[in-house]
């Protein structure tokens, strides 16, 4: 029997470095084979360069996400954003190199990879960055989901949707452990956020994918400590605002 291959996927990191650093080495020590990542590379959080730096070099699958276009490309107007969010990109824009502005520029929106999707928001408009929050935004993304597994990030919330194959009908389940049934459906799975959890759990969050050849599926969600302090101090000497500080012990 082939050995079963093993993937991070991580989302949402936002240049914080220690809470990437955190879930790297826990997925190394998890036996990961390889690494995938959702998108959202910097935005909010004060090393953006860094975490570009740590992703370049894995040489991973990357998809775009909406952090990585308002940073990358000088088009888009921050008029339309709240002071805060506009400040945060402004400062990314200067504090990463061209190469990296360029190399984010140039993510695909999303990617197949060993038979499963990455996309950083939804399948069915993924230049428009839309939430996923309930069945009926589910239901738009699974209309053009083509492989059975789809991983997705942009809410920061982990969880999993699930459209039965006989009934068509989607349950929005909890992030919890195991098998994704062969015959049952497509799964549309949100592994949560590295650098900036939204779900009142301020630890890291990411997942592993098993494949036991293309058949025997299954998941795993990770939470993982970091130095929430460290992560703060670079926020402070940036001088960017504090509400960002208060989302990363709040995990709100
Ligand atoms: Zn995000």
């Amino acid at each position: 029997m082939p050995r079963a291959k093993r993937y991070a996927v991580i989302s949402d990191i936002h240049a914080n470095i220690e809470a990437l650093e955190a879930v790297l080495d826990d997925a190394k020590a998890q036996g990961v084979d390889d690494v995938v990542c959702l998108g959202d590379v910097v935005g909010y959080n004060a090393a953006p360069a860094e975490c570009i730096r740590r992703i370049r070099d894995l040489g991973c699958k990357v998809v775009k996400g909406n952090h990585d276009h308002y940073c990358s490309d000088p088009n888009v107007n921050l008029d339309d954003f709240q002071p805060n969010a506009a400040s945060v990109i402004e400062w990314t824009r200067r504090n990463i190199s061209e190469d990296d502005t360029r190399w984010l520029h140039d993510l695909p929106l999303t990617a197949v990879v060993s038979g499963f999707t990455l996309v950083h928001a939804n399948l069915d408009t993924p230049g428009h960055f839309r939430y996923t929050f309930n069945d009926d935004d589910a239901a738009a993304n699974f209309a053009t989901q083509a492989t059975k597994v789809c991983f997705h990030g942009h809410t920061h919330v982990p969880c999993i949707f699930l459209r039965d194959n006989a009934t068509l009908r989607i349950a929005k389940l909890a992030p919890t452990d195991g098998i994704l049934e062969k015959g049952k459906g497509l799964y549309f799975i949100n592994v949560g956020s590295v650098g900036q959890p939204r779900d009142g759990i301020p630890k890291a969050c990411y997942a592993i994918f098993t494949m036991e050849g293309l058949t025997k599926l299954s998941i795993q969600f990770r939470r993982v400590d970091y130095d929430i302090e460290a992560a703060v101090r670079r926020i402070e000497l940036a001088g960017l605002p504090d509400r960002l500080i208060t989302r990363l012990y709040t995990g709100q």
